[in-house]
């Protein structure tokens, strides 16, 4: 019997260095879809330019590292289409037909809008381009039919303006695009070394691209349990950050070290160590794997143009499509 998967789309905006948030939050979690679904991935380069549009000549050497990251972090473009979103200009021009049918308040109700514009207060975005961007990010996901988008809960709201997008667009042209459903990630958030979110604004991260020296240094400022001041105090791993790295990064012995934080039988050096080594066990392959692909960015390039091939090819086949449909041949 013929099955066809599902298809899923997701983006990351080369907007600095990947970090271990980036890693265990989508990464990890691309990995395993990709054996599941037909798989969609770009470095949504354009979204970067919503909020850095002052300065988009460091977004174009971000997007080198951070196809450089996709596959040094173990995506396999044998199974998964990897692509730049600027490749493929008819993103751009889905998203202005969309915009034709969009009223303006479906776009200023949009949660992260107003959030965004009161957090980033040293970036102008009274933009068209910033209002318009989750209309972008329909653009991207209906182009490609993608039936699957993993979200978090924060973009639930955009997820649900896509799927009134496309009822619009079916029910003034026929019925064309599927609805996109949220695949509600399982993925862990890990906080930044001080205990806030991890962010590169924070200064906080700890980087895929860190020395082992760098690990080291950010795990021992890691925010522990105040309560525990001496080696014989006894410990909550609940509100300790090191621990909440132990639970994503030392799965197998997670038990054991809540139980020894508990009854202060492992100080926090030991299990700072115990942590770092963890961490390094996963970084390590991927910094070895990032230094092989630097020595050969011709693969890297082919397997960029690989992607824009074949992303572009169901990519123009929507347009036509759309053209048809919209009576715009
Ligand atoms: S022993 Fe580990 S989990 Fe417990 S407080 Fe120290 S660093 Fe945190």
């Amino acid at each position: 019997m013929h099955y066809e998967k599902k298809r899923v789309l997701s983006g990351m905006r080369p907007t600095g260095p990947l970090h271990l948030g980036h890693y265990v939050g989508a990464l990890d979690n691309w990995k395993k879809m990709a054996d599941e679904y037909d798989c969609y991935f770009m470095v949504a380069d354009w979204h970067a330019l919503t909020t850095e549009y002052e300065e988009p000549a460091r977004i174009s050497s971000w997007i080198k590292e951070l196809f450089l990251d996709f596959l040094s972090a173990g995506l396999d473009p044998e199974k998964s289409v990897l692509f730049v979103q600027s490749d493929i200009k008819e993103h751009a021009e889905l998203t202005l037909l969309l915009g034709m049918l969009t009223p303006l308040s479906w776009l200023e109700r949009v949660p992260t809008y107003k959030e965004q514009k009161q957090q980033l207060v040293n970036k102008d975005l009274s933009t068209y381009g910033f209002l318009g961007y989750p209309l972008l990010q329909t653009a991207d996901i209906i182009i490609y039919n993608a039936d699957r988008v993993p979200v978090g809960q924060d973009q639930l709201p955009h997820l649900e303006l896509a799927r009134e997008i496309v009822r619009r667009f079916n029910y003034l042209y026929g019925t064309y695009f599927t609805e996109p459903e949220g695949l509600l990630s399982p993925a862990p958030k890990l906080p930044g070394i001080d205990g806030r979110k991890m962010s590169k604004s924070y200064d906080n991260a700890i980087y895929l691209k860190d020395s082992p020296e760098e690990i080291m240094k950010k795990i021992n400022q890691m925010v522990t349990d105040p309560a525990r001041v001496r080696r014989n105090d006894k410990g909550h791993p609940e509100v300790c950050s090191v621990y909440s790295y132990q639970e994503i990064f030392n799965t197998d012995q997670k038990e054991e070290i809540a139980e020894g934080c508990r009854t202060a039988s492992i100080g926090c050096r030991d299990c700072k160590k115990q942590l770092f080594e963890r961490i390094w066990q996963e970084l390590e392959p991927v910094q070895k794997k990032r230094k092989e692909l630097q020595n050969n960015m011709d693969f890297v390039n082919e397997v960029r143009e690989q992607g824009k091939k074949k992303a572009l090819q169901r990519a123009e086949k929507t347009i036509r499509d759309v053209h048809r449909l919209m009576g715009l041949l």
